[in-house]
């Protein structure tokens, strides 16, 4: 029997027909898309000695770092914890083809702090890579727990990768900190999809992470095109992000990029007026935006990022400091939650 298919909540489906397919691909070659980036992506070298202490046992100080693309490095309440991990020079099956990273990530694998959990949105190869996990698996110290949607644990497993657990949408995983008070890892909804195949489409879920700690709530959006959904986890969350208890996300990352031509991508990448909605609908205290600036992937240069925020925050009157871009190996320290 098939294995069943994953679906969104709300649109039929995302997939594109093959005539669609034909029709971008050739409209990209003769339009000779994405053009070359205005601005190289800026780059800074990563404060490894601030991340590294603040890996150690103690109190940490809730700091996100940009690797480049939707790899995060998130240390908050006793964690330190990697988005999607992507070092690989490129996003694609194989190494001598496909979409290449526009330079090296903010920080070396072989420099990384301990790994304590590594939280995959979904399979695709910009976001799944196969030679970066098997790395992150083999750590020294012992390999961090993958958190992944279903169906990508049997594919780790295949690795050898066996510290794995994956969830359903609205589960949650409980992980203790250093300090070990319990950090809630919860898969939530993305209108998005699945496959590194012809043959394996959404057979494995995608989705988002919520990730509530006793002092740092954050949420990792994972690819995902403008949805209901975001308000669905506000909804949800609504209970645990009161005024009293330190408000809403403390920091939102939204995958922003790849998102042209529209008439193919609306459905499964925000642009940055969405990704700015998206901030809104999550009612988040600040976000950043990832999945930028690193493969080019679709009809928009890497860079556009960079020249579309402003706009699209001033369009719904977000405040400059409240929805940002990182440089890769960029580090933003961050308020721990307080409650009242
Ligand atoms: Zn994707
Ligand atoms: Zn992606």
């Amino acid at each position: 029997m098939a294995k069943k298919e994953f679906r969104n909540n709300y649109i039929e489906s995302v997939t594109k027909s093959l005539g669609d397919v034909l029709r971008w691909q050739l409209q990209r070659i003769r339009d000779g898309l994405p053009p070359k980036p205005r601005l190289p992506t800026p780059q800074v070298t990563a404060d490894l000695d601030f991340i590294r202490r603040n890996a150690l046992a103690g109190p940490m100080t809730p700091a996100v770092t940009w690797i480049g693309h939707a790899t995060m490095l998130v240390q908050a309440s006793g964690l330190t914890v990697l988005t999607d991990p992507i070092f690989s020079t490129r996003a694609s099956p194989v190494q001598f083809l496909g979409p290449a990273r526009a330079q090296r990530p903010g920080i070396a694998l072989e420099d990384l702090p301990h790994i304590d959990v590594v939280a995959i949105s979904h399979n695709h190869y910009d976001h799944l890579d196969r030679a970066s996990v098997r790395v992150l698996a083999n750590q020294p110290g012992g390999a961090p727990l993958f958190l992944v949607p279903l169906g990508v644990k049997s594919w780790l497993n295949e690795l050898g990768i066996t510290h794995t657990v994956e969830l359903d949408w609205w589960e949650a995983h409980v992980h203790a900190g250093a300090d070990r008070r319990p950090v809630e890892f919860l898969l939530t909804p993305a209108q998005h999809w699945s496959g590194r195949s012809l043959s394996d489409r959404n057979k494995t879920l995608w989705g988002g992470w919520a990730v509530l700690g006793a002092d740092f709530h954050w949420y990792f959006t994972g690819d995902t095109g403008y949805s209901k959904d975001f308000k669905d986890v506000r909804e949800r969350l609504a209970a645990r992000h009161t005024p009293e208890q330190g408000g809403g996300f403390d920091i939102a990352l939204i995958a922003v990029g790849a998102c042209l031509p529209r008439w193919f991508m609306k459905d499964q990448h925000v642009d940055l007026a969405e990704a700015v909605q998206i901030h809104l609908d999550l009612g988040a205290k600040r976000s950043v935006g990832v999945h930028w600036g690193t493969f080019a992937l679709a009809d928009d240069p890497i860079d556009q990022p960079l020249h579309d925020l402003a706009a699209a925050r001033s369009d719904k009157g977000v405040a400059e400091a409240a929805f940002f871009l990182l440089p890769v190996g960029g580090t933003r320290q961050l308020p721990r939650r307080e409650e009242k």
